[in-house]
C-alpha cells in the first residue's frame, strides 16, 4: 500500500486525540507527525481551581515529547504557513508535506481588543492564572470582578466556575462577608449555549451564593490603574481585582491559508469536520459548527478531542478503504467545580437530530472525583 502522510497542526486536546487515534488505527507505514510550538502544553481546565490554590502548577502540563513512545513524530516548531495548493506546511524547522492535514491550532487571545486588560488579571492561560492566584492569596476585602469581552470564548462554564471557586475560597478564609463577587457577560444568560434550563439553574446557583451576575454587557476597557472596567453600554464598575476573559480569534496562519473563507472561524462540514479543501480537516477551537439561533458547538477540550478521534477514523477509513464513521454527533461533557470537593457536569449531545440535548447536573463529590480522574488521564495521554 502507498504510504500516506498525516500531519497534525497543534498539540492541544484536538491534535493529540487525532494523532493517538490515527496511530492506533493505521499501520506504521503511514507516518503521523504532530507539530506544535510548545513542547509542554497545559490543561487550562485546572485554572479555576488553581487560582484559589487547589491545583499544583507542576501538574498542569504534559510533554508532547512523550508521543514518540506511541509512534508519533513530534516536531517542536512554529507553523509559519499552510500551503494547501502544494499540500505543504512551512515551519521554523522546515517544510512538511502531507496527504491528510488536520488543523487543530486552537484560538489565540487578542488582549489588545480590550485596552488595559493585559495589565489586569485573568485565568485564561497559566501565567495570568498564576498572577491571579498570587493576588487572591493576599486578598482581604473588596470587590472581585470577572468580565467577559465577547463570545465565543473557551469553556463557557469557566467564568462561573472561577466565581464559584473564589466564593468557596473567600468563605474558607472567613472573609466572604467583607467581599463581593460580580460576573459580567455579553450573553443574555449564563452558559446560554447549554440551553435555557441549564442557564436558569446556573443563574440560581450563583444567586444563592451571593455572586452578582450582570448580563448583556461586554467589557471594552480596563482603566484607572486596573481598578475600573468599562462596558459596551457606557457603564463602568470599580473593583479591587478585575479579571477578564479575552477576545478569542482564529490564528492568523489559518486566515492566511484561506481556510476561514473570510469568516471569523473555520467553517467545516458538520458531519466530517472537513474544510472546503479535500482531506484538510479543522477541529476544536479553530472551527465553527453552528447549532442554529446563533449558537455553535462550545469551544472546549472535550469537543476538540471528540472531533480529533472522529477525524482520525475518517482518515483511516479513506486510507484503508473501509466504511467511514457515522456523522459527528457533537457530544461531550465539561466539569464545573463549585468547591474543592464538589463538581457539576454539563453537556450532552449538541447535534442530536431533534436539537441539542444538554443538561447541567448538580455538583457532587463523585463529580469531583471524576474531574480528578479526567485530569490524571489527560496527563497520561489517555485523552
Ligand atoms: C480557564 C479555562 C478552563 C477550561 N476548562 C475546560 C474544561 O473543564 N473542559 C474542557 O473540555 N475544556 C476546557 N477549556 C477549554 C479547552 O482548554 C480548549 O477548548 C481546548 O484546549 C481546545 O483544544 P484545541 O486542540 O482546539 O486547541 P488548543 O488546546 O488550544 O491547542 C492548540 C495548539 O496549537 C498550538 N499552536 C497554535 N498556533 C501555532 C503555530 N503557529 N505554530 C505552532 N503551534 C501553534 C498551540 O501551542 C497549542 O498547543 C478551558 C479553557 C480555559 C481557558
Amino acid at each position: 500500500m502507498t504510504s500516506r502522510k498525516i500531519v497534525v497542526l497543534g498539540g492541544g486536546f484536538g491534535g493529540v486525540a487525532t494523532a493517538r487515534t490515527a496511530r492506533s488505527l493505521l499501520p506504521s507505514e503511514h507516518p503521523v507527525t504532530l507539530i506544535d510550538r510548545n513542547r509542554v502544553t497545559r490543561l487550562c481546565g485546572m485554572n479555576p481551581m488553581l487560582v484559589v490554590g487547589e491545583r499544583d502548577v507542576r501538574k498542569t502540563g504534559r510533554s508532547l515529547g512523550q508521543l514518540a513512545n506511541r509512534g508519533i513524530k513530534f516536531v517542536e516548531s512554529d507553523i509559519t504557513s499552510i500551503d494547501t495548493a502544494s499540500r505543504r506546511v512551512n515551519t521554523t524547522a522546515g517544510a512538511f508535506e502531507y496527504d491528510f492535514l488536520v488543523v487543530a491550532l486552537g484560538a489565540s487571545y487578542d488582549w489588545g481588543a480590550v485596552p488595559g486588560s493585559d495589565l489586569a488579571y485573568s485565568f485564561y492561560d497559566l501565567e495570568t492564572a498564576r498572577r491571579l492566584r498570587r493576588r487572591l492569596s493576599r486578598f482581604k476585602r473588596g470587590r472581585i470582578l470577572i468580565s467577559v469581552a465577547a463570545p465565543p470564548y473557551k469553556c463557557p462554564p469557566a467564568p462561573f466556575e472561577t466565581a464559584m471557586m473564589i466564593h468557596w475560597f473567600l468563605r474558607k478564609q472567613g472573609i466572604r462577608r467583607d467581599s463581593e463577587i460580580v460576573v459580567t457577560i455579553p450573553e443574555p444568560a449564563p452558559m446560554a449555549v447549554a440551553g435555557p434550563d441549564a442557564a436558569a439553574r446556573l443563574a440560581d446557583d450563583l444567586e444563592r451564593r451571593g455572586i452578582e451576575l450582570r448580563t448583556g454587557i461586554s467589557v471594552t476597557a480596563v482603566s484607572a490603574g486596573s481598578m475600573e472596567a468599562e462596558y459596551s453600554d457606557g457603564s463602568s464598575i470599580a473593583a479591587d481585582v478585575i479579571a477578564t476573559v479575552p477576545v478569542h480569534r482564529v490564528p492568523q496562519v489559518v486566515v492566511d491559508a484561506r481556510l476561514t473563507g473570510g469568516k471569523p472561524w473555520t467553517p467545516v462540514n458538520a458531519c466530517t469536520l472537513e474544510t472546503s479543501m479535500q482531506n484538510v480537516f479543522a477541529i476544536g477551537d479553530v472551527n465553527v459548527i453552528p447549532l442554529g439561533e446563533g449558537r455553535a458547538i462550545p469551544k472546549a477540550g472535550v469537543f476538540a478531542a471528540g472531533q480529533g478521534e472522529h477525524v482520525a477514523r475518517t482518515i483511516a477509513s479513506r486510507i484503508l478503504e473501509t466504511q467511514p464513521p457515522a456523522s459527528y454527533d457533537g457530544s461531550g461533557e465539561c466539569y464545573l467545580a463549585y468547591s474543592a470537593t464538589q463538581s457539576a457536569l454539563v453537556g450532552g449531545e449538541f447535534l442530536a437530530s431533534d436539537g441539542p440535548q444538554v443538561e447541567l447536573r448538580p455538583p457532587t463529590a463523585s463529580g469531583m472525583r471524576s474531574k480528578e480522574r479526567f485530569e490524571k488521564d489527560w496527563r497520561r495521554f489517555r485523552i
